[in-house]
């Protein structure tokens, strides 16, 4: 499940627990999240609790490729329940929930032009590396810091021999932006400006794939986690944070918010580090009773209605 690694990697970062910390491939991003799921149902099921209607999990295993297989019914699901509750990793630095994460688009230019002997003939060629870099430099301006938009060319190929005019020319940029409407806005201006083109001999295509939606914070998840950290408190006497800013990263729970008002809530997983890297993966050891012990009474308090804002 949602995991980056090439096959043999195991051998070299074997699951071992020293002091504080389990390390292991892929144990904070994300098997400590299927774990936390699945030993919450079990421990629901040893406490004979059966009080809710209806308990889905759902692991998908194509997150790390921004889910295009498992997309459309992460969304239907959100819509069919009363709250989701997301598992990926807490920061080891603070205990916290998070209500909002970035969305995630991409873009990607194909420009398609005609090749020709660069020294007998140039002229009866379309230069499609000229049309692509007249497309990004039109297009390099499109971030905006008061909505948190931004968008960045990251990629380019052109061109097959010194001495032939490119035929064709690729390029991708990188989009993040915090709310659902500023996916509209960022598309429809993209797709105004790769009308001006330099050379009108050439085929532009521009193609904007929105990877992974935002996650926005509402009065539901806010009050959904406030219900969390009071269980944290109370009945724990530690301190849980919400965060309700968006840092980075997206998160299939986005998916799941697109199509309801009912509360998403991420971060319900264990405290980790390292995801990605190759030698320092772990999660806290000292994090794994108490976020079982909240994920297990906030599906009770859910199921029961004592959560308000659902
Ligand atoms: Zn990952």
């Amino acid at each position: 499940m949602d995991t980056v690694y090439t096959i043999g990697m195991l051998n070299r970062q074997p699951f071992r627990i020293e002091g504080d910390k389990a390390y292991g491939l892929g144990i904070s991003d994300d098997k400590q999240g299927v774990a936390v799921i699945t030993h919450t149902v079990a421990m629901l099921q040893a406490l004979k609790f059966k009080e809710y209607g209806t308990l889905t999990v759902l692991i998908n295993g194509d997150e790390e490729i921004s889910s295009p297989g498992s997309r459309a019914l992460l969304t239907r699901l959100g819509g069919e329940h009363d709250a989701v509750m997301s598992f990926e990793g807490a920061s080891i630095k603070d205990d916290k929930l998070s209500l909002a994460t970035a969305g995630i688009a991409s873009v990607t230019l194909n420009v398609t032009g005609k090749a020709s002997h660069a020294g007998s003939a140039p002229e009866l060629g379309v230069n499609a590396l000229y049309e692509l870099s007249h497309q990004i430099l039109q297009m390099r301006d499109l971030s905006d810091p008061v909505t948190g938009l931004k968008m960045n060319w990251t990629i380019s190929k052109s061109g097959s021999n010194r001495n032939v005019i490119p035929a064709a020319a690729t390029a991708g940029a990188d989009v993040r932006v915090l709310k659902v409407v500023d996916y509209d806005r960022i598309e429809q201006q993209v797709n105004e400006r790769v009308k001006k083109q330099l050379i009108p001999e050439a085929k532009v295509e521009l193609k904007f794939e929105r990877r992974r939606p935002p996650l926005e914070a509402t009065a539901a998840s806010i009050a959904l986690a406030k219900h969390a950290q009071q269980i944290y408190k109370d009945e724990l006497g530690r301190p849980l944070g919400a965060d309700d800013k968006a840092v980075g990263g997206g998160t299939d729970a986005a998916f799941a918010s697109l199509k309801t008002k009912a509360p998403v809530v991420e971060r319900f997983g264990l405290q980790g580090f390292g995801a990605h890297s190759a030698d320092a993966e772990y999660v806290l050891v000292d994090s794994i009773e108490p976020r079982l012990y909240l994920a297990t009474r906030m599906v009770m308090d859910i199921a029961r209605g004592k959560t308000g804002g659902n």
